[in-house]
């Protein structure tokens, strides 16, 4: 398999070249020709030309016509048909597609070529009249909307008020004259419309054809896409000119699009619709039911067999699931496109995994395939399952329709693209977007809403294709809601829901609650996703841990795979209200003995943590850092205890009796010795005040209580029978004379402990590295550290001297956009500074000891791209949230591939 990567990866460096030039269509068109796929025959028009051609506001490139027409000669002589010929007349399409797939984001012009002279000619070949009126006001149509900007309403209106005429319900029920009226009326539209004939010359159908499609490169619809997709504006599109086939002959043709697996589940299905008697735009559209591509099988054996075989072939030769446009002319199988699908997170792992099982690709590969924000889908709300028997009982499930996007969305709804958009923007609302079927210029709402909800639409229509994409829950083709826009409501079963009103969209199962129903973060029990990071693990260097305070957090983080706690906050326990009173109480001491009292209440709740913690982690490394935060944080805030005072003396004027007085005074008086302690240890900058190691080594007894707490717990735990590994990490450490006098403080406690139960603990003594100075002299902080752990946080804050706190909500914002930082540092590391300083306290630290562990903690650790820096430095590990945990290991297999 290396072998086949290897090839692979040189195929692919030419292969990009040959996608940059020919768009992602023609280069698969024409490959599609080389490994003898049936392809109607054509050419490609290079994005060069339309680069060129859109830089010079508007003339073709040198030469380029010429070329264009001896690529015509060609086509000619091979079809034996002649374009514009009234004997023989060749029908071509002109087709639109950049480097990157942007599905209905440009446009594309069908049957060129067709005038009065050549349309008799194809009534008089075909011997179908119908088919050929059809195909006419079909070039009439698009050449009006896409070319010359006729709004494709005036046209469809045309259509409905013939169909209202005839009596019948659906297109297909209209026969030739009807058509043959249409156009005529298309024409009149045409010509009243863009104040021109329509063009009876196919050379210049053709040229204008492809002028307009190389202006659709800057259409809104494409820049916005471009935009929400990442995709550079300076590509261009190329353009494609292909004879056509067609599938609106008769009930012997056909049209479609088909994923050669589930799109949805990754299952190893093709699905796809198609249409009998139609052509291309149509199955996208939903102007008609498609059907589903089963019936295929059943209708026409034969070509569903043919198409199957050469769906396979094309996973085959692509090694990637497919996503396929067809044509079916007279009963021959005609490929018009093919390219990577779209899929789910789900469906990207599944496939990614089976398709190493069936031998097609390496694991690598597939490791490689799947991104770690596709991981995080994973870990996505979904409703919370008593949430939804409780809908069902009370009756709010409203419909259900097919589930293209799975998880789980509740919002207000919002009947069009701007509303969920200002909505959702403007006024911070949560927005379920409802269309009867969304079109490209809807995207912006889509984007900006929590879910899509549509009343038509299959599949691969392209609210699922967009919805997916970008990760939003949603569901289509909900054929019980009737949308009435002048009213801005909908029905479902005679219930009217109002724009505004909440519900509920379930993208996974593909139902719709009334109302807003609660959500869960589901377990990642999907087994190939398990597959699939087990692959990851054989692939990193770096080790994941996980940041975890109580039991709980740590069997979270174990079964995500965590293989370490990197960072036990031991101050949150004294949080929790029947500790908090203790605490307080040593904080507001002066006498030591009060102090050592309130400190032995607290210690059996630390020592019965720490043992929930070693025994969850059974011998697994456990980071214990030793209490952090400034005091005050412990102690009620210094405002809201001024004010509190002063309600309290107002109270004395109105003391109804002497008790009462009494009992006021007292909490006064209570009070004030409070507020007195409150502003002694108020600092003007806390984040650099009395705080981490300082705390230990103003108040060693806090040491010495949390130290004893562990070891008490270990010495528990190892008599249970268990494992311990307790790693006690001193936060803040600037100088490595903290380090020193702490750890006098804290083996004389541990010897202690030890000495007290007889049992020898194998414990380690390591210090965080978050203040520069640390960093800059990690030599030194070697000597006495067994390990240390990067608080990039604080390294960060200290670093650019920015106070996090304030700054995310401050000017980092305009620094972001204005662009004077590239990056929020705070999400993903500075590489140039702050991670200069990792690599100096990398290289310093194993000077001195080369088997220093070092790890790092905090936000960063869970952020892919801090998470390779990590890898190129060679740290130990990353410790992380354990929600980020399967992230963290497939971005660091990603970072060592
Ligand atoms: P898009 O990028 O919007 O899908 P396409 O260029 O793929 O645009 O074309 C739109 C539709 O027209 C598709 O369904 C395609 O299969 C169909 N089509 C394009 N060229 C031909 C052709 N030469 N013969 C028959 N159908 C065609
Ligand atoms: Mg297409
Ligand atoms: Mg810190």
């Amino acid at each position: 398999f290396d072998e086949i990567d290897a090839a692979l990866q040189y195929a692919n460096d030419d292969w990009e070249k040959v996608r940059g030039l020919l768009g992602g269509k023609g280069a698969n068109l024409g490959e599609m020709t080389r490994i003898n796929i049936p392809v109607p025959p054509g050419f490609t028009i290079t994005t060069e030309a339309c680069i060129a051609y859109l830089d010079s506001s508007g003339t073709f490139p040198d030469r380029m016509w010429e070329q264009v027409q001896d690529g015509l000669a060609d086509l000619e002589k091979r079809l034996y048909k002649k374009f514009g010929d009234p004997e023989n007349p060749l029908l071509i399409s002109c087709r639109s597609g950049g480097k990157f797939s942007m599905p209905g984001m440009m446009d594309t012009v069908l049957n060129i070529g067709l005038n009065d002279q050549t349309l008799a000619r194809l009534i008089a070949m075909s011997r179908n009249p119908r088919f050929a009126y059809d195909s006419f006001r079909r070039l009439i149509q698009m050449f009006g909307n896409v070319v010359m900007g006729i709004d494709d309403a005036l046209f469809e209106d045309i259509i409905s008020n013939k169909r209202l005429q005839a009596g019948v319900k659906h297109d297909t029920e209209l026969d030739a004259d009807h058509w043959k009226a249409v156009c005529e009326k298309f024409k009149t539209v045409f010509s009243r419309q863009s104040r021109h004939p329509f063009p009876e010359d196919p050379m210049e159908q053709l040229k204008r054809s492809i002028e307009a499609v190389f202006k659709s490169w800057n259409g809104k619809r494409a820049i916005d896409y471009r935009n929400a997709a990442n995709i550079p504006h300076n590509l261009g599109t190329a353009v494609t000119i292909q004879a056509m086939v067609f599938g609106n002959i008769g009930n012997d043709c056909a049209t479609g699009v088909a994923l050669t697996r589930n799109g949805t589940t990754g299952e190893n299905v093709i699905e796809g619709d198609y249409l009998v008697n139609a052509q291309g735009e149509d199955v996208v559209a939903g102007i008609r039911q498609t059907q589903n591509l089963k019936d295929m099988s059943r209708d026409m054996p034969e070509t569903y067999h043919e198409f199957e075989r050469i769906a396979k072939n094309l996973e085959d030769h692509y090694r990637e699931m497919q996503d396929v446009e067809f044509t079916i002319e007279k009963g021959k199988l005609w490929m018009l496109q093919t390219r990577d699908g779209k899929r789910t997170a789900q469906a990207a792992v599944r496939i990614a995994v089976e398709m190493t099982m069936e031998g097609m690709i390496s694991k690598k590969k597939a490791v490689m395939r799947v991104t770690p924000e596709q991981v995080d889908f994973f870990l996505h709300p979904q409703f919370d399952p008593t949430s939804l028997k409780k809908a069902e009982q009370d009756g709010n499930k409203l419909a259900s329709g097919l589930n293209v996007s799975p998880g789980a969305a509740v919002g207000q709804v919002a009947f069009d693209a701007d509303i969920a958009q200002a909505w959702a923007t403007k006024e911070n609302k949560k927005v379920i977007m409802v269309r009867p079927e969304t079109k490209p210029d809807d995207v912006h709402g889509m984007l900006a809403s929590e879910g899509i909800l549509t009343s038509r639409g299959g599949r691969t229509s392209h609210a699922a294709l967009v919805a997916r994409q970008f990760g939003k829950p949603a569901v289509v083709g909900v054929s019980d809601i009737l949308i009435d826009m002048s009213n801005r409501s909908m029905t479902v079963n005679d219930l009217e829901i109002k724009e505004g009103d909440w519900i509920s969209v379930d993208g996974t199962s593909g139902d719709i609650y009334l109302g807003k129903l609660s959500t869960i973060v589901p377990d990642i029990k999907d087994p190939w996703l398990i597959k699939l990071l087990s692959w990851a693990d054989q692939f990193r260097h770096l080790g994941v841990w996980a940041n975890a305070d109580y039991p709980g957090d740590a069997k979270r983080a174990l079964d995500y795979g965590a293989e370490g706690i990197g960072l036990c906050r031991s101050e949150h326990m004294f949080f929790e209200t029947e500790r908090l009173p203790h605490f307080r109480k040593m904080i507001m001491t002066d006498f030591p003995l009060e102090r050592r009292e309130s400190l032995e209440a607290l210690l059996p709740f630390q020592r019965e943590d720490f043992a929930g913690l070693f025994r969850v982690m059974d011998g697994k490394s456990v980071v214990i850092r030793l209490i952090d935060p400034p005091l005050h944080e412990f102690l009620p805030d210094h405002i809201q205890l001024l004010k509190n005072l002063s309600d309290l003396k107002l109270q004395i004027r109105d003391a109804a009796t002497l008790k009462h007085l009494d009992d006021l005074l007292e909490e006064i008086r209570a009070k004030e010795t409070l507020l007195k302690r409150v502003e002694i240890l108020r600092e003007s900058n806390p984040m650099l005040g009395l705080r981490g190691v300082r705390l230990g080594i103003v108040i060693p007894e806090l040491t010495s209580m949390q130290v004893r707490a562990i070891f008490e717990a270990a010495c528990m735990v190892i008599r249970e029978g268990g494992y311990v590994k307790p790693k006690i990490m001193i936060p803040l450490t600037s100088h490595v004379n903290e380090l020193k006098q702490q750890r006098q403080v804290l083996e004389d406690e541990a010897e202690k402990v030890m000495h007290e139960h007889d049992i020898r603990v194998d414990y380690s003594f390591g210090t965080m590295i978050e203040l520069p100075r640390a960093a800059l002299t990690a030599d030194q902080i070697a000597e006495h550290a067994s390990f240390v752990s990067f608080g990039t946080n604080d390294l960060t804050q200290t670093t650019f001297g920015i106070s996090r706190d304030d700054a995310e909500t401050g000017f980092l914002v305009q620094y972001m956009e204005s662009g004077i930082l590239p990056e929020n540092p705070f999400e993903t590391i500075d590489r140039e500074g702050v991670g200069r300083l990792l690599q100096i306290a990398m290289e310093k630290g194993r000077s001195v000891r080369p088997d220093l562990e070092c790890g790092i903690c905090g936000e960063h650790g869970g952020d892919p791209q801090s998470i390779h820096l990590c890898h190129d430095l060679k740290l130990t590990y990353v410790s992380c949230s354990p929600f980020r945990v399967p992230i963290a290991r497939l971005a660091a297999a990603h970072a060592a591939i």
